[in-house]
């Protein structure tokens, strides 16, 4: 079971592969493995325990950041990932960040944001649309046309909390214009766009 793998200096952390949504470009519909990883379709979900334990156990020569990210949307597991978070700030000076549709206070309206002030250091929401039908097309979320902009308050309320929050979208489902109104409104609400070219073998997109 592949919880922990190394991708471009960074170490990534896999620990669900549950989503809620079906992405036109999810790299979970080309393949099972990222990098030189191992499969990463998890039989079952790995524990606390056995997360903390593998993390323990990595050996972390050079890494500086860990990202949840993995085959699956991280935040579907929140408290763990917010568990294993405060863990790793205990027992390193690594920097945590979390790759995220941004639909936690959907996939779980008991998640308290603020909890992440001072263990998360940075948060990339998935943009992924300048509009909230465009948005569904893409991300085919299972709460329907109401999670862009649940999507967009999380990304608001991360940026007070957190600081450092970017919106991503690719390149490839959208058109300039798309691309170009996904930068007014990022501008707009002064959150970073990051425009990620559509492949089939780089860290996961969420
Ligand atoms: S890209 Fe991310 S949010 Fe989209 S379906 Fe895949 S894992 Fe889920």
């Amino acid at each position: 079971m592949t919880i922990f793998y190394e991708f471009e200096g960074k170490l990534y952390a896999n620990i669900t592969n549950r989503c809620p949504c079906a992405c036109v470009f999810c790299i979970r519909k080309n393949g099972d493995v990222i990098g030189d990883s191992d499969s990463l379709w998890l039989e079952r979900e790995p524990t606390l325990d056995e997360i903390i334990a593998a993390f323990d156990a990595y050996d972390k020569e050079g890494i500086k950041e860990l990202v949840f990210c993995g085959y699956g949307e991280p935040m579907e597991r929140a408290d763990v990932l917010m568990e294993v978070a405060r863990h790793v700030k205990r027992v390193t000076d690594m920097k945590v960040r979390i790759n995220t549709n941004g639909l936690v206070n959907l996939i779980d309206p008991s998640f308290d944001v603020y909890s992440m002030r001072y263990i998360i250091d940075s948060i990339s929401v998935s943009l992924n649309a300048p509009d909230s039908d465009t948005y569904y097309e893409i991300t085919q979320p299972a709460f329907g046309l109401p999670a862009y902009h649940s999507m967009i308050s999380f990304a608001l309320l991360a940026k007070n909390i957190v600081g450092d929050v970017t919106f991503t979208v690719v390149d490839s489902f959208l058109s300039e214009k798309q691309i170009a109104d996904c930068q007014k409104l990022a501008d707009d609400l002064h959150i970073p766009l990051r425009v990620r070219h559509y492949v089939t073998d780089n860290e996961s997109y969420t």
